[in-house]
């Protein structure tokens, strides 16, 4: 009887050494002369060379063997042995190689522009990148669950589609919704502040869609977002929630996937050190001063920080920081106002997490305000009809408590992780305005 296929992971345990095994994948790279054949082969969780002489396998398969192009799917048969001078450490004598499906000669050879390799998406998927990227992604989200429970948070599921705008009416996504029109998600706000009246502590990983009309390297127009809301909690405790929450993704990460950084080419001892140091936490003024001093940079008091800005403070820390207290005016309708405040003008009780090398906002939160009339002012001031949030301020009217909350972008985190110079690679199959296909 045939022995079972073990991965090509297994097989570079030293238990295996010496001994024949079995491994099916596709074949990644192939070489081979009149008398010898250099198959290197891929499965999920890696590569191995396999080797063989035509006397090994005899004139007919032989043939066979070295005539399959890159992508064929194969099982071999061979016994396993250490070796430093094979790529990966490690060589496969083969004595057999069975053909699943050949392949036609593979679109994507050495060298292909960005473009080319997101037009061939599903094709590419299965670079080592991409590989690697997926699977940090994969301990990304369940990092995102484990921490929650851990916490005695509820999983809460929201609704896709949306009568109403929570960020904004210019990014929404307008969707035929039977005979009239709807929205999709743009954040799950509106129902998790329903939600925590029930269960009090809640999260979620789900899509989220906004109709970004600017090009740029960190928006796509479907994306994940990992939020939280909860009752009784101020914005100041969700900042720390916050950063606890991705000091212990990035640990999950060092703990699962220091091969992925590897191919990625990311240095691991980066992210231990960040997880060594204190993240400041800053209010929005004192960081336009420290824009100004540091960096000579004037922004105007009032202007959220758009990407050059944050890029500029960014660059003056290594770490992941806080900024809080932005103004109120350039801020969503449900943000309130912070009494007191030592700013020139109103602020609001609100949030962002800035990542270090020029990734910019992770993450932006804030607490929820509780006020019937001052929420019915500001969506009256963002040209809202009052009523059809009525739902909404209901959730004031009955039992209103303190809460706060904040979402975190899956795909600007785990950008900023593996170092990558765009979005859209943290996603399998990126969404902006240009690009819908495969
Ligand atoms: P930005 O100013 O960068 O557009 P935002 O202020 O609109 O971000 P929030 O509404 O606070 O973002 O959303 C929470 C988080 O979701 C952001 O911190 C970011 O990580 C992520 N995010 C927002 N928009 C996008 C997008 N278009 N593509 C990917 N991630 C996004
Ligand atoms: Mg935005």
């Amino acid at each position: 009887m045939d022995e079972e296929p073990i991965s090509i992971q297994e097989a570079k345990d030293p238990g295996y050494q010496g001994a024949e095994v079995r491994l099916r994948g596709w074949i990644y790279r192939t070489r081979g002369s009149n008398k010898m054949l250099f198959m290197v082969i891929r499965d999920s969780t890696g590569i191995i060379q396999c080797v063989a002489s035509r006397s090994d396998l005899g004139d007919d398969l032989f043939t066979v063997a070295k005539d399959l192009p890159v992508e064929s799917s194969v099982i071999v048969i061979g016994n396993v042995n250490k070796d430093d001078r094979a790529p990966g450490g490690y060589e496969v004598h083969m004595n057999d190689v069975r053909t699943i499906s050949k392949a036609d000669r593979f679109p994507i050879t050495k060298d292909q522009s960005e473009e080319f390799l997101r037009e061939n998406r599903h094709l590419w998927i299965r670079s080592r990148k991409m590989n690697a990227i997926l699977k940090v992604r994969s301990t990304v989200t369940g990092a995102i669950h484990e921490f929650f429970r851990k916490k005695g948070y509820h999983e809460f599921t929201p609704p896709i589609f949306t009568p109403n705008q929570a960020e904004g009416g210019s990014t929404l996504f307008e969707v035929k919704y039977y005979d009239r029109s709807i929205y999709l998600t743009q954040t799950w706000q509106l129902y998790a502040e329903a939600a925590i009246f029930s269960l009090e502590k809640i999260y979620d990983v789900s899509p989220t869609f906004r109709a970004e009309r600017s090009k740029t390297s960190r928006h796509l127009s479907e994306f994940w977002m990992a939020e939280m809301e909860a009752a009784w909690i101020g914005y100041r405790e969700a900042v720390q929630i916050a950063m606890d929450e991705i000091r212990f993704i990035i640990k999950k990460v060092l703990e699962n996937n220091i091969g992925d950084l590897e191919i990625l080419e990311v240095d691991p001892d980066g992210l231990v050190h960040i997880l060594e140091k204190e993240w400041p936490v800053i209010t929005y003024t004192e960081a336009l001063g420290i824009l100004n001093d540091k960096a000579g940079m004037d922004v105007q008091w009032g202007k959220d920080l758009r990407t050059v800005e944050e890029e500029e403070l960014m660059k003056l820390f290594d770490t992941p920081v806080g900024v809080v207290e932005y103004p109120k005016e350039a801020m969503a309708f449900y943000k309130p106002v912070l009494e007191g405040a030592d700013a020139p003008g109103p602020v609001a009780k609100c949030f962002d997490i800035l990542a270090p090398e020029g990734y910019g906002e992770i993450v932006g939160g804030s607490e929820r305000d509780t006020d019937i009339e001052s929420l019915s002012m500001a969506l009256e001031k963002e040209g809202e009809s009052v009523e059809s949030y009525d739902w909404y301020l209901d959730l004031r009217r009955y039992g209103s408590v303190q809460h706060s909350g904040y979402g975190l972008g899956v795909e600007r985190l785990i950008a900023w992780i593996c170092k990558l110079e765009n979005i859209k690679d943290a996603i399998p199959f990126p969404r902006t305005m240009t690009r819908a296909y495969p």
